[in-house]
Order: structure tokens, then sequence, then C-alpha cells
């Protein structure tokens, strides 16, 4: 019988993790010395402890628990999709109804002629499909050259080697490498990378990057353009308005698909269904994960286009994961999207929480540690600097005074992250006014905290 339970004392089961469970993510010999939180439930927007002290989640576990946590319709269809067909699989021409009714919703939901939905058991699978999808779909065409990927500086498109090359964190490449066949460019962060241009050229002259980069390569070496609406991981980098149309520009005028990296934006955080209506985008595919199940079943997936799903029909895409359009996953999520849609939680978030978090935020603006502020829907950010009228970053190396402040949101009961010098949130869609007047008296607390700690 298993003798590792929530009644252990925290001592205990630290130990225990710091012996044999390696975490992503983290330098794991440090996990003896400083044990690793124990998070025994939650409910709501509050996680508890193994100590029992509530914690309010800003960051809903890792950008995902769209709808809260402890919502038990989702574990009674887990429950009952476990009973009735735990598993099957949905290659060689097999189908089960909880895919077909997910693929099915999916594709109502999403916007234009995105119809088609492969699989996948997170945003990084997805993303690695979409890198075989891409080039073989030119393949098809009969365009084998057009293979090169192109991304940003500072993208987060997950962990696998594929998903890595994609992606634009260094120090992510520099450990187990990059792949050839991928290309980057900048990333639109003005408050970094802006000089003294307006945010608005800044915004257009990162976006012609793109069409600098194809002609540099060639457009018939280029498969894909790919991106996040709003970089998430990077630091929830809000683009200049001036750069989405000017993308959506390059790519039309030029034989490349556009991917767009929907795993954070998608259900419902900017306040639309997706992060490509939010910025009006036509892509050919969009990658999507964690809000189409809230966290609560492991399931992601690519949706692609009539046009790109015909193109690939032509032959076998030999190509899928034991676990594309799991039974159990599929039916969690379809219950997920079923709660989304019937408690009108993307209205909630455009009309409602969205605004009064936006007006909490900015009023962060006004302390003298916050350089910006920045937001979109129920995700944002905000840049910690040493003096804001000229946004002078620390002397300390990057970083240092973000996971400073980071410890002292957690001391304060506030799961806030940071990316450097920059906090970040992305709350569950959920919360209400009185979970966001909490969230910005936390965040208050801590920010002067920190900056007595830095003065
Ligand atoms: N794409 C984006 C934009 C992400 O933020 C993430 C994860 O944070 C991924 C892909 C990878 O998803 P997963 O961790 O489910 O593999």
């Amino acid at each position: 019988m298993n003798k590792i339970t929530n009644h252990l004392p925290t001592a205990e089961l630290q130990a225990l993790d710091a012996a044999h469970h390696m975490h992503p993510f983290t330098a794991n010999a440090f996990l003896a010395e400083k044990g690793a939180r124990v998070i025994t439930r939650a409910t709501g927007v509050t996680l508890t402890d193994s100590e029992g002290e509530q914690i309010l989640d800003a960051m809903a576990g890792l950008w995902c628990v769209n709808i809260g946590y402890g919502r038990d319709e989702l574990a009674d269809v887990a429950y009952r999709q476990m009973k009735e067909l735990p598993y099957y699989n949905t290659f060689f021409m097999s189908t089960h109804v909880p895919a077909i009714a997910l693929a099915d919703k999916v594709a109502e939901l999403a916007p234009g002629n995105l119809n088609h939905v492969f699989f996948a058991s997170g945003g990084s699978e997805a993303n690695d499909t979409n890198i075989r999808l891409v080039r073989t779909y030119w393949q098809n065409l009969g365009k084998p050259s057009k293979q090169i990927i192109i991304g940003r500086n500072n993208a987060y498109h997950g962990s696998t080697l594929g998903a890595t090359s994609l992606g634009g964190m260094k120090g992510m490449q520099a450990q187990g490498g990059l792949l050839p066949g991928f290309a980057h460019i900048g990333q639109p962060h003005w408050y970094l990378e802006g000089g003294d241009m307006s945010p608005e050229e800044f915004g257009l002259m990162r976006a012609r990057e793109l069409e600098a980069k194809i002609a540099e390569l060639g457009e018939e070496n280029v498969a894909a353009f790919i991106a996040e609406p709003v970089q998430g991981a990077g630091g929830v980098i809000v683009p200049p308005d001036s750069y989405w149309p000017e993308i959506q520009r390059i790519c039309d005028a030029h034989d490349i698909l556009l991917i767009v990296d929907e795993v954070i934006t998608g259900f419902g955080r900017t306040g639309e269904w997706f992060g490509t209506q939010y910025y009006g985008l036509r892509p050919d595919i969009i990658t999507i994960a964690k809000g189409l199940s809230s966290g609560y079943a492991p399931i992601g997936g690519s949706v692609v286009s009539d046009h790109v799903a015909e193109v690939l029909g032509r032959e076998e895409f030999a190509h899928g994961y034991t676990y594309s359009g799991h039974p159990v996953a599929a039916a969690v999520a379809l219950e997920n999207l079923r709660i989304l849609e019937d408690e009108k939680i993307v209205d909630h978030v455009k009309n409602e929480a969205a605004p009064y978090l936006a007006e909490k935020w900015h009023q962060l603006g006004d302390h003298p540690f916050v350089g910006e502020t920045k937001i979109v829907g129920m995700m944002a950010s905000l840049a910690l600097t040493a003096d804001k009228s000229v946004r002078k970053p620390f002397e300390s190396p990057a970083g240092t005074v973000g996971y400073m402040v980071r410890e002292k949101c957690f001391a304060n009961n506030l799961i806030m992250r940071h990316v450097g010098d920059r906090m970040i949130v992305a709350p569950p869609l959920v919360m209400t006014k009185a979970d966001i007047d909490l969230l910005f008296e936390r965040a208050v607390k801590s920010l002067d905290e920190g900056y007595a700690a830095v003065k």
C-alpha cells in the first residue's frame, strides 16, 4: 500500500521528493536544500499547501486552469468515461465518440476555416506535429524545398527538441541543442529593446524583420512563421498595435503558412475565444492545449484550416501519438468547454474580470518600483525597474530582483511568476472582483517589501 500521503509531515514529503522526483525547470540539487512547496488541494482560485496555507493562484497553475479548481463535473465525466471506454486509439481507421465530439466542438468554436483537429497530449507535442505537418503540406504540393520555419527570439512553444527549436529561448537551446531548419527574428518587446523609437515604429520594424528574413532565406525555402499572439513565458510581452497587421500582411504577400500558438491565449484568456480573434488574424493553423481542458487532463492539438487539411489528407500522414484524442482527456475537455460556454466565462472575462484587473493592474504602475504595466484580457505583466524615468535595469544579474519579489509574493500567499525582472500573472478566468482585490492587496504588499529590500 502507498504510505506516502498528504498526512506525512511537510519536511518528510520534501525529502522524499528531493530524493526521487526530478522537477521541470528546476535546479534539482537545490530541492534538497530548500524543499519544494507541497500543494495538497485546490478549489476555485485558491490552493492549499501541506502547512494549511491558503494561496491565491494568480497563475492558474501554468496558465491553464481557466475554469478554476475543484469542478466536480469534470471528475464525474472522467469517472464515467474510464468505466465506459478508458482507452482506445484513433490510428488505422478507428475512432470513438469523445474524440469525434471534441473535434466537432473545437471546429465550431475556432474562427474562420480552422475546422480540423489533430490531437496531442499537450502544447509541445502539438507544436512538434505542426513542424511535420507544414513540411508535409509543402511536399504534397510539390514544393519540397519549403522546409524552414521562422520563429522569434524569446518565444516559447514547448520543451520537446522540435518545440525548443521553434521557440527562441536561448537558455533552453544551450541545453541539448537547436535543430537545423529553423530561423528566428526579433521579438516585439518595446520596453526592453525599443530604444528611442515609439512603440508603433518599433512594432513595424520588428514585423518587417519577417519580410527581410524570408528574402534572406528565399521564399522557396520557407514553410511557415510561428508566433504567440502575446508572448507568455517570455514575460507577457504585448506587441505594439502596429505589429500584428503588418505580420498578417507579410504572410499574405508571401507563400508561407501562419501558425498562431494559442496554447495560452486560447479558450477565453484574451476575452475572446482565441487570441486570433482578439488581433483579427487569419492563421492556417493554431496550436491549442492548456485551457482546452483547463488543465484537468493532458490534451492539446493542432487546429488546421480546410485548405491545409485537404492537401495534407491526400496521402497518409505518418504521424500520431498513442494518446492522440485520448477518450478520457477528450471527454474532460468537452465538459470544460461546456462550462466555459454555459457559464459565459469568456463574456465574464471581456466585460467584467479583465477590465477590473486592468484598472487595478495599471494602478501598480504608479509604484516607484514599476516601470511599465501591460495587460491583455487575463494576462498581465509589469517591469520592475531601478529608475522608472529611463527604463533602467537593475545592476544585479537579470532576474535577481524578480526572483526576490516572487518569493515575497509567495510569503504573502500569492502566486505570481517572474521572468527576469518582469512579474507576470494569468489568473483563472473565473476570478471575481473580490479575488482581484485580494490579488492587488497582496501584490502591493509584496512590491513594497521588495522595494524596501533593494533601496
Ligand atoms: N506553447 C505555448 C505558447 C506555451 O505557453 C506552452 C507552455 O507553456 C507550450 C506551447 C507547451 O505546452 P505544454 O507544456 O503543454 O507542452
